[in-house]
């Protein structure tokens, strides 16, 4: 058996990823900060259903995401700093480890 997760690098990689989304959570452009739902009719609200994935580098190609926000209530969007994936955060990782 191979543990190839721990409970340690799941909360790790969360706390990475979520620094990367400081302050996404309230709209930039006219401060909503609720969650995405149905009200009147109308969907208000943040959603942060979206993100998209890109290659960074030549001879050692990491994957990073960017979560894409928008805001039902003034249709502004907005996106997080780029984040690894969690492979390739954990890889990194490893790799430090190693060294120092
Ligand atoms: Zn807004």
């Amino acid at each position: 058996m191979k543990i190839i997760k721990t409970n340690d690098m799941a909360s790790d990689y969360s706390a990475y990823v979520n620094k990367a989304k400081v302050g996404c959570n309230i709209c930039p452009c006219c401060g909503e900060s609720r969650e995405f739902h149905l009200e009147n009719g109308k969907f208000v609200g943040i959603d942060d259903g979206i993100y998209r994935s890109e290659a960074k580098g030549f001879f050692n190609i990491k994957v990073y995401y960017t979560t894409i926000y928008s805001c039902n209530t003034c249709g502004s969007q907005w996106e997080s700093e780029p984040y690894l994936s969690e492979g390739d955060y954990n890889a990194d990782k490893k790799k430090k480890k190693r060294w120092f």
